[in-house]
């Protein structure tokens, strides 16, 4: 086997296409240069579409936590009241930063592998109209879960004069998104997801609504004060040294977004995870979620009596898949095949069939090509 040859599939990070590896490649300019306020005008302004915002989309250097916190110290203070949705270990950090600054947090937690309904989420608030804000997780990487942001926001504007705040990490990139319409305040995501980049660069968009909460709050905060991002995008520029490097790869990015169109890249994830479930129900691998609340960026799947899950991921390895386990009391119990950003059906076919072979080396009483066969139907049939 190849050292160099293995197939990356986690819910981040994701592999880098050539081009983009390339452009980061490029000499360093310095970031007060025309060139770079060029650059960060131009990625500012592509970014929009992915967001679904008019607004425009602030770029921290940071991991996608750092998008988190950004959007925590910049909303709330001390004492306020706030509502989180956990529907895992994603959901769960917003929970435990705001706790951090000091909120009072209305925790909605639902199980594990379930999407949050928009009933649920309105008895909540009913039962908590003083939440200055709810978080909220698009997709929940944990258990591969998408929860209906969309319709979500839709309650919290009906309840509440509350911000809708969205972690979109996971999917932005890989899913439908319409911040503006939808009525969303303050959606954040990272670039080593659906955006097909190292980690390091934090993307942020900010409604009107939340810039007037953001500039009245005086929570303390200085790396991740948002108006300061704010005033220094106006001037194409950043108020301290961005990372140059992944803004040349985030351009290449962008550029490769509108040579695919959103829509086909979206068709594309939504293939993808189709494929993906076929295989696992021809397999009889079970589901960690329904067809419903399913993302098209990351599948969960149980393991069975039949093998340990654990010694699975490590078959796989050998044979050059990456795939994720479970993470906190999942652990052990799930992995998670990754299928977003650079990953096309192909792919999916060649992650099918080394599980095959990994399951068939540890005596699982699979049929080999079985899921295989599922997943060449449904990408045969689009
Ligand atoms: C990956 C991820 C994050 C950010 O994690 P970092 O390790 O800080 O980049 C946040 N939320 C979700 C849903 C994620 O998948």
């Amino acid at each position: 086997m190849f050292k160099d040859k293995f197939r990356l599939h986690t819910p981040g990070p994701t592999p880098i296409p050539p081009r983009v590896q390339q452009a980061m490649n490029r000499p360093m300019i310095g970031h007060r240069s025309a060139d770079c306020s060029a650059l960060i005008a131009e990625c500012s302004a592509k970014l929009r579409p992915l967001f679904g915002t008019a607004q425009d989309v602030l770029i921290l250097t940071g991991s996608g936590t750092s998008a988190l916190e950004a959007a925590v110290a910049n909303t709330v203070a001390a004492g306020d009241k706030v509502t989180v949705v956990v529907t895992g270990a994603f959901g769960d950090r917003f929970a435990k930063l705001t706790e951090t600054y000091g909120c009072t947090v209305h925790r909605l937690d639902i199980p594990w592998g379930e999407a949050c309904t928009p009933d649920t989420l309105r008895t909540h608030l009913q039962q908590h109209p003083q939440s200055k804000a709810v978080f909220m997780t698009y997709c929940e990487t944990s258990t591969g879960v998408l929860n209906p942001v969309q319709e979500l926001a839709k309650v919290i504007r009906e309840e509440t004069d509350a911000l809708s705040i969205v972690d979109a990490v996971s999917c932005l990139g890989a899913v439908p998104l319409e911040m503006d319409n939808w009525g969303i305040d303050i959606v954040v995501t990272g670039s080593q997801k659906a955006l097909m980049l190292p980690a390091g660069l934090a993307l942020v968009a900010v409604s009107e609504k939340a810039w007037q909460v953001i500039e009245q709050n005086d929570t303390p905060r200085f790396y991740l004060d948002l108006r300061t991002y704010r005033k220094s995008l106006a001037k194409h520029t950043t108020p301290y040294t961005p990372a140059v490097s992944l803004l040349f790869g985030l351009g290449e990015v962008l550029d490769m977004f509108e040579e695919q169109g959103l829509a086909q890249v979206i068709a594309r994830h939504n293939l993808m995870m189709n494929m993906t479930r076929a295989a696992a129900r021809a397999l009889e691998l079970p589901l960690m979620t329904t067809d419903e609340a399913a993302s098209p960026t990351v599948t969960s799947l149980y393991g069975t009596d039949a093998f340990d899950v654990e010694t699975l991921r490590q078959t796989l390895r050998q044979l050059n898949v990456v795939v994720a386990g479970g993470q906190q009391h999942l652990k052990g119990k799930i992995f998670r095949i990754g299928h977003m950003g650079y990953c096309e059906p192909g792919d999916i076919l060649a992650v099918i069939a080394t599980l095959e072979v990994a399951l068939k080396k540890l005596h699982v009483p699979i049929e080999l090509g079985r899921g295989v066969q599922a997943a060449e139907e449904v990408w045969a049939h689009v």
